[in-house]
């Protein structure tokens, strides 16, 4: 994924300036042990998509089924990545995975969405997020940080 931008102008279908890119966040739940709801613009990930999948358990973050650092996305990782779960916490149940990729301007995208339920957002898998590097690095980290606290009690 190391493309010069330069020869990719024509990559650019939307506008890249900083104030088009969406916001990731997420609220931690005493769910399961620990769950992290993924939210895009302050909406869960979930509601957007239209299926009642939500939190996604703390141990897919550590297995490595769920978001990943990005040292570990590019590493040749083209796997789906688990972004909300089946309410009963086991992903294999229900889940919303998508690809999770950094693009030319090193922003991190989300898409090629897929659902295990029928989604009431058609088409669903149409949906493209981008976040700016910062904002996908401090989410991981502060993920990956309520993880070792929770861990540690
Ligand atoms: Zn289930």
């Amino acid at each position: 994924m190391c493309l010069d931008a330069s020869d990719n102008m024509t990559y650019m279908t939307r506008n890249n300036s900083l104030t088009d890119l969406n916001v990731l966040n997420y609220r931690s739940l005493e769910v399961h042990g620990l769950s992290f709801e993924l939210m895009v613009d302050r909406k869960p990930i979930g509601e957007i998509v239209g299926t009642s999948d939500t939190a996604v358990p703390y141990w897919l973050f550590k297995t490595g089924v769920a978001l990943r650092p990005l040292s570990q996305l590019n590493s040749g990782d083209t796997g789906k990545r688990v972004v909300a779960v089946c309410p009963c916490g086991t992903y294999g149940c229900s889940c919303i995975s998508c690809n999770v990729v950094q693009s030319w301007d090193r922003n991190i995208v989300f898409r090629e969405f897929t659902t295990d339920l029928r989604s009431s957002l058609l088409p669903f898998n149409l949906l493209i997020f981008s976040f700016s590097l910062d904002n996908y690095n401090s989410v991981v980290k502060s993920i990956f940080d309520d993880i070792r606290v929770f861990e540690a009690i």
